[in-house]
Formats: C-alpha cells, structure tokens, sequence
C-alpha cells in the first residue's frame, strides 16, 4: 500500500510528500533544485534550502506525481488567549 510509504518533509514554509511506490527515477527534481532534493542525504528532500515558490516549482515538474507540495499554513493562533486571574 503506497499510503504506507509516503514520506513528509517540512519547512516552516512548504510541506513537501514523496511516494516511493510511483518515483519513476527520472531524476528531474534532483537537477532542478539540487540543493533541496539530493540522493546523498539521509533526509534527502530539505525544504528549507529554498523559498517556497521554488520547491513548489521543482516539485511541479515531477513527472510522474511521486512529489506533492503544499504551502503551511499554522493552525495555532500566533497570540495566546489572555490568561484568566
Ligand atoms: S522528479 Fe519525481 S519521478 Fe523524478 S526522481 Fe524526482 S520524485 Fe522521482
């Protein structure tokens, strides 16, 4: 089941998801943005190395869908609720 596999990356900015089971290994992210996706890593995909238009734009040319990106939007309010006395 390729749900199982899929593996998630994450900047503050951009989330980015990788599919194994349907990579074809074509190697366009690698050569599109180098510095976030890179083989030689453990933790291969590293949003953080770019802005988040770029990865998006990277991962757009995925040919066969493997990567997926979606910008993060905070779900926690930014100012804590006034504290009760
Ligand atoms: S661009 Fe997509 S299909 Fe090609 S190697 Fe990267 S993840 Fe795999």
């Amino acid at each position: 089941m390729a749900r199982d596999r899929l593996q998630v990356y994450q900047s503050n900015e951009v989330r980015v998801t990788f599919d194994p089971e349907i990579c074809i290994h074509s190697r366009v992210c690698l050569r599109t943005l180098p510095g976030v996706f890179d083989v030689s890593r453990k933790r291969w995909v590293r949003p953080e190395n770019a802005s988040a238009s770029e990865v998006l734009d990277a991962v757009s040319k995925c040919p066969s869908g493997a990567l997926q990106a979606y910008l993060v939007t905070s779900v926690h309010p930014s100012v804590s609720p006034p504290k009760k006395d």
